[in-house]
């Protein structure tokens, strides 16, 4: 085996309650992580397809890199795939990820992955220690809630286990560390559809509602410790990466337009703990890390409360106020005139603490905190307009998202079964989906997952969702470093500037001037071959790179302003420390072609699964309102300039041909979104072929 990989991947049914083992190599062409994960789906049960997401059928697939348990930076994420009960219309098989620890432990323990089939007849978690692999009984673990079960559990596996000192897991094999667990909370087993996956106090996997897959297989939570290590091929190139690494990294001693670039754009340079976006810097924190990320934009806070949460998981309740942006009304003493500074200070601080305790109760429930942004709209939606008789208590205060979370979890009442639908088919059930998500009230864009950036002017987003199975959730590509940086007014790089740096990294497309030109210029803009490569560029590095256990917060790097000459470690950092650590001679150029090979299989499981190329098109409303825009570079009247691009429609004429052009560039059918034979069969992938052309559905 190439350094990196143990060899072997997990295997339970927990129909039979088989345990067994796939090995490794057999899928060493599809690189690793997504890619293997999406090899795996297919030849378990891509010939049976379609069918749906709680079916016991469906696999849960959660798989490790050659980098998790390595010190490469940023790439410690679990990838978890499998059919999505979250996707809309058809439950596409999707992919989300989490942080933390639980890919390191599973590397430890000897495994490059999980593959879960079948459904128990009683509620079970699987344990992992090393290789001895067990199917629990989950009596007195199902019904708690994400925390509790992982505490739980963590006794169950390693009773021993005090803090600060050596546990016995087997005769002569000790530990301090405890289990990483991975859980469901009662959102999941209720199959609520965007039910998340929960790992320690804040790292969820939020998207595609793999937590209702879990529930509807009676499986609560997976427990993974190991005392192994990883095998590096070699570890004295890794340890030359890593120290070259340093200068893409905020230096700590000498931050480089720290005052250009601080607080909120701490995502742009990279500075730690910038990622609970509600605390800022009122609660005194440190810094807290996924395994192998020296970034560390998480924190521990000293009131013990929103730990390790980031983004949506650490905003989406807002009490009183004290959410994102804090402050909120200035409170009055009893006889109306300005409270003191003193009773001031103080409600802030009770309305942050409410804020952060409100957004820690959607981690216990185990609720993705993304996708139930656009649910909370659409239910206030449907009370104040007399859809659905419900009351919850006033919005704002605890009271109202306690009952809120409690409401979707359990299923409650009419409004809570309709809630756990997802916003999509509840407008659906509501017969005001035309109406709702057409209109754009309810802005589902992408496969029932809510727009997220202006779908006409950050494109590879636009298109990069488009062509996948969910919203694309890439932040690093061009959102956060050359968007953010506009947005700042104070650009490190002129527009011509980022688009040379951005060409000279996105090889193989290296050649195109135009590749981030966000304009409308028929030769290079919005619907331009520049696009198509762009789209291309961001699909590939997606399914090779993310699919990797890379994180979107950190990869791609094109540009930094952590470098003197502002080039990122894209594309360079990539193949040096995949060659370290694996042994391999691979190019950038070789993983990109990899990544285009697992992008063209996932399209040929969405073909199995009902896509056609009538199919990918945005709600009306992107076509028929004008666009509000968002500062990116393109080039206007012949030069480079950043502009909001506002007050675009898409033309559906032009966009049915840059979609045929799109297909006919990554080697599928123009006329139906097919991968051809030919295609698969030059990528290795007859097997694929042959299931397609027996479905009616080859290119
Ligand atoms: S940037 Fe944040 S979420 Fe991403 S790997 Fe690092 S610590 Fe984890």
């Amino acid at each position: 085996m190439p350094g990196g990989f143990t060899g072997k991947i997990l295997r339970v049914n927990l129909t039979t309650k088989q345990v067994s083992t796939l090995p490794t190599e057999k899928y060493m062409d599809y690189g690793g992580g997504h890619g293997m994960g999406s090899a795996i789906f297919f030849e378990l049960v891509g010939a049976q397809l379609p069918f749906e997401a709680f079916d016991p059928r469906n696999l849960i697939i959660m798989m490790a890199s050659p980098f998790a348990g390595t010190f490469m930076p940023g790439s410690g994420r679990c990838e978890v795939q499998g059919l999505a009960p979250m996707l809309h219309p058809i439950e596409w098989f999707g992919h989300s990820n989490f942080g933390g620890r639980f890919t390191a432990q599973l590397k430890f323990a000897g495994w490059d992955g999980i593959v879960v089939e079948g459904a128990s007849s009683e509620p079970v978690y699987i344990s992992v220690i090393d290789d001895k692999v067990n199917i629990e009984s989950a009596a007195g673990v199902w019904g708690m809630d994400t925390w509790d079960t992982q505490q739980e559990i963590s006794r169950r596996v390693v009773p021993s286990l005090r803090y600060g000192e050596w546990a016995e897991l087997a005769q002569n094999c000790f530990t301090t560390q405890i289990p990483a667990v991975v859980a469901c909370g009662p959102a999941g087993e209720n199959k609520v559809r965007y039910a998340a996956l929960l790992h320690g106090p804040g790292s969820q996997a939020a998207m595609c509602g793999y937590g209702g897959v879990f529930g509807s297989k009676n499986l609560k939570a997976i427990s993974v410790i190991g005392t192994g290590g990883v095998p590096i091929a070699d570890p004295q190139a890794l340890m030359d990466a890593r120290i070259w690494f340093r200068q893409f990294q905020w230096d700590v001693d000498n931050p480089r337009d720290a005052a250009m670039f601080s607080s909120g754009y701490s995502l742009i340079n990279g500075a730690p703990s910038g990622g609970n976006v509600s605390n800022g810097d009122r609660v005194p924190a440190r810094a807290a890390a996924c395994a192998s990320c020296p970034r560390g934009c998480k924190q521990r806070l000293a009131t013990g409360d929103s730990n390790e949460s980031v983004c949506a998981g650490s905003m989406f309740a807002s009490i009183g106020g004290g959410g994102m942006f804090g402050g909120g009304a200035k409170p009055k003493s009893a006889d109306g005139a300005a409270a003191k500074p003193a009773s001031i200070a103080m409600a802030a601080a009770l309305r942050s603490k409410l804020t952060r305790q409100g957004n820690d109760l959607m981690q216990r429930m185990g609720i993705g905190h993304w996708p139930v942004m656009a649910m909370r709209g659409y239910i206030n939606t449907a009370i104040s307009q007399g859809l659905v008789k419900a009351e919850l208590p006033p919005q704002g205060t605890y009271a109202y998202y306690e009952a809120l979370f409690r409401m979707i979890s359990l299923r409650e009442g009419e409004l809570g079964e309709l809630a756990a639908e997802g916003p999509a088919r509840m407008a659906e059930k509501l017969g005001r989906y035309k109406e709702d998500v057409h209109g754009g009230s309810l802005r589902l864009t992408y496969w029932g997952t809510q727009e997220h950036y202006d779908t006409m002017t950050q494109l590879e987003w636009g298109y990069g969702s488009l062509f996948g199975e969910r919203d694309l959730m890439l932040h690093q590509m061009s959102n956060y470093p050359v968007h953010w940086m506009a947005q700042s007014g104070n650009p490190y790089l002129t527009a011509e500037e980022a688009s040379k740096l951005y060409a000279e990294a996105m090889i193989p497309y290296q050649d195109d001037r135009y590749l981030i030109d966000y304009g409308v210029s028929p030769e290079t803009g919005i619907y331009s071959d520049s696009k198509i490569k762009l789209t291309a560029w961001t699909k590939h590095y997606e399914k090779f790179w993310h699919g990797m256990g890379f994180c979107g917060w950190r990869w791609p790097q094109c540009i930094t302003n952590n470098t003197a000459d502002r080039r990122g470690a894209t594309p360079n950092a990539e193949p040096r420390f995949w060659n370290a650590i694996t042994g391999q001679n691979k190019t950038f150029a070789d993983t990109m072609e990899i990544g285009h090979k697992i992008f063209t299989l996932d399209r040929a499981i969405w073909n199995i699964q009902g896509r056609t190329k009538a199919m990918e098109v945005f709600p009306d409303y992107i076509y028929d309102r004008p666009s509000g825009g968002s500062i990116q570079p393109m080039v206007i009247d012949g030069k480079w300039v950043y502009d909001q691009g506002r007050g675009r429609q898409h033309d559906r004429a032009k966009l049915e041909d840059f979609k045929a052009r799109f297909y006919k560039f990554e080697g599928w059918n123009p006329d139906n979104s097919y991968p051809t034979r030919a295609t698969l069969e030059k990528m290795g992938m007859k097997n694929v072929a042959d299931v397609l052309q027996s479905k009616g559905k080859l290119g």
